[in-house]
């Protein structure tokens, strides 16, 4: 893309022609405040170019053309030709690079006089390299009169320009001590320059080389960065990707056709295509940066105000190519201040989005900036600023390939961003999950705490409720109950040991009269007072106390024989005695108790019932022989003692 402003011809609207020409906007004033950089030099004094004086390699032309502004555009060669116009012709005054037409319908007479005054023909290439030309046109003398033409430009099919070359070159002879005039006629639909060059042939073909494999180097670096990116599509789905493959085409197709490559490669024959090509490229290139931009920079969450802009600028530029088509150069003055404003929205956006620390735009900062430094080191060399060597003849690619590689960074960097969120969100996931196990696993602990103690209070509320449930409420001792359960385990285990089982039921005698007489208080504290005295004769640990029922009770002994028990049965009647009760209407005038005892091995044909049975006609027989008597059941049980 190459530089249009100072000195300019044109009004500054030529500057806004192309997106990326703001910076050069901007530039051209700083050039233009600078008077030593921007005066035109004196310029030859003679208007004639000795190509004998002049043997450089390269040569800038600018200062040795005489212009004429043609504003129909209707002027023949023939007529711009003759001796009248001569004086019509101004120079050039221009020392620059490049001459500088901005927008205009006018054609363009460039004049120049080349002389030689050595003694050898003179071979010379003339290039102009700017490929936006729409039209070039080359009149050359003949050695015998007459001159020769060539007629090009964009417009033109590639093959009429006899040198091919992506700019325009055409050669010039000077045979020795001749002297010939060189007219130029150049016409463009869009903003123009015209960097016209005089060549020695050998170093052309140099710079040629040195130019082509630039030219190779950015397109197959464009290549590599489209491909790669185009499979990362293809294997990611994420059409960040595409956007960023269809800048980079848009951005190296922009750049290919404004270097001629377009015109050269494909040989368009489309004169309208030809001349379009360009702007279609840097309207495809703005629409998708924007597209690219919005996507990385989330505008339609972060930035909702300026989100509808940028759509607005997307919509415009993805279509604008149409509306060219229809219009061709009727639109390209306002199509230049949407382009100037969609290139401030867009700084501005990257600007706003780095200001609030997002990562993505510092990489679009650095990115547009580059390519904008690649732009401004562009236009400083066409105004004479910067000397012209392989980098600042190339640094609009240059800038292009390494904003494509920065964005190419900031798409890295953004799977690395989302790597490492992914990580945290993790780590946040896996505490919230740690913290909910603890919490799960220390609710579970209080809850089985609680169920422990819940269980053991249970237990206890159990013992005590089955103890309570097996104790005689009155006298404190086993009740009936317990004394069917011992006897009826005891009995099972004397079938099992074939040791004995001895039994005592004890009935208190008189006891209706004693309540008749105290009451039934005084009866129950006397039933207390005779289960004591139970309780503490029978002292083997496997002997068993209990009230049988009323006023009766009753002794098991496991192990014991009958004797063993009638002793037993005895001693408790002693106790008695010597416990010493009143009992006013017992003959005795105490307390006293009947006891019947049986003993047995239990065996399988008897039960524990017959057992008690015999113990009680033992207790009937005392009470029968009187009352306070021990007595021994006479009758075996089973096979008992
Ligand atoms: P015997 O010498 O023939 O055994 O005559 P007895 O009066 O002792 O026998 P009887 O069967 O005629 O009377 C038993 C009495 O025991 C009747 C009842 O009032 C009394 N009795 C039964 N259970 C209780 C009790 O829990 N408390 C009191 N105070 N008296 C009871
Ligand atoms: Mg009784
Ligand atoms: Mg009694």
């Amino acid at each position: 893309m190459m530089a249009v402003f100072a000195p300019a011809l044109r009004m500054p609207w030529s500057l806004l022609l192309r997106p990326l020409h703001l910076l050069y906007w901007l530039l051209a004033a700083l050039a233009l405040a600078a008077p030593c950089a921007a005066q035109p030099s004196a310029g030859p004094s003679a208007r004639v170019l000795d190509v004998a004086d002049h043997a450089a390699d390269r040569l800038s032309l600018t200062p040795w053309f005489d212009v004429l502004e043609d504003r129909s555009g209707g002027l023949t060669f023939e007529e711009v030709a003759a001796p009248e116009f001569a004086a019509r012709f101004q120079p050039s005054g221009n020392a620059g690079e490049a001459l500088n037409f901005g927008i205009t319908p006018s054609a363009w007479w460039l004049r120049l006089r080349l002389a030689n005054t050595g003694a050898h023909t003179t071979e010379r290439l003339l290039e102009v390299a700017y490929a936006r030309l729409s039209h070039v046109a080359f009149h050359a003398p003949l050695p015998g009169g007459g001159y020769r033409s060539v007629d090009t430009g964009t417009t033109a099919p590639f093959e009429s320009r006899g040198y091919e070359n992506r700019n325009f070159v055409f050669p010039v002879q000077l045979p020795a001590g001749t002297e010939q005039t060189l007219y130029l006629r150049v016409q463009s639909t869009t903003a123009f320059i015209v960097p016209a060059r005089l060549w020695e042939p050998a170093a052309f073909r140099a710079h040629e080389r040195s130019d082509y494999a630039a030219q190779a180097w950015y397109f197959g670096m464009a290549a590599a960065m489209v491909l790669f990116n185009l499979l990362l599509f293809l294997s990611l789905r994420d059409r960040l990707y595409l956007q960023y493959v269809a800048f980079s085409v848009s951005m190296a197709f922009a750049l290919a056709a404004q270097n001629g490559l377009v015109k050269e490669v494909f040989r368009l024959e489309s004169p309208l295509w030809s001349d379009l090509c360009t702007t279609f490229g840097y309207s495809f290139a703005l629409a998708s940066s924007m597209l690219f931009l919005r996507g990385m920079l989330g505008t339609a969450q972060r930035l909702p105000r300026l989100d509808p802009w940028l759509r607005g600028f997307i919509a415009f530029f993805a279509v604008s190519p149409l509306l060219f088509l229809v219009s061709g150069q009727l639109l390209i003055r306002p199509a230049a201040v949407l382009y100037l404003l969609a290139m401030v929205c867009l700084m501005a956006v990257a600007v706003h989005s780095a200001w609030q620390r997002q990562r993505s735009a510092y990489f679009f900062l650095a990115a547009f900036t580059l390519l904008g430094l690649g732009a401004a080191a562009n236009a400083l060399r066409a105004i004479g600023l910067l000397p012209t060597t392989v980098l600042s003849a190339n640094a609009m690619q240059f800038g292009s390939a390494l904003e494509m590689l920065l964005l190419a960074l900031a798409l890295a960097d953004r799977i690395h961003q989302m790597r490492r969120e992914k990580a945290a969100m993790q780590a946040d996931l896996l505490a919230a999950q740690t913290a909910l196990i603890e919490a799960l696993r220390s609710t579970e602990q209080n809850l089985q705490e609680r169920v422990a103690e819940r269980t053991l209070a249970l237990e206890n509320a159990n013992r005590k409720l089955q103890a309570q449930s097996r104790t005689d409420g009155l006298t404190g001792i086993a009740n009936r109950r317990r004394f069917d359960e011992v006897l009826a385990s005891e009995w099972a285990r004397s079938q099992r040991s074939g040791e004995p089982l001895a039994l005592a039921m004890l009935d208190i005698d008189w006891f209706k009269a004693y309540n008749d007489q105290y009451g039934h208080l005084a009866g129950d504290d006397c039933l207390r007072s005779v289960a004591g005295v139970l309780a503490e004769c029978a002292v083997r640990s496997t002997d068993l106390v209990a009230r049988y029922g009323g006023e009766e009770f009753a002794i098991v002994s496991p192990g014991s024989t009958a004797e063993q028990m009638q002793a037993l049965a005895l001693s408790v009647q002693r106790a008695l005695a010597e416990l010493a009760l009143t009992h006013p209407t017992a003959p005795s005038g105490h307390v006293t108790l009947c006891a019947g005892v049986a003993a047995t091995v239990a065996g399988p044909g008897g039960t524990p019932e017959q057992l008690v049975a015999t113990a009680d006609q033992a207790l009937y027989h005392a009470k029968a022989t009187g009352r306070n008597r021990v007595v021994l059941a006479k009758y075996m049980v089973g096979n008992g003692l």
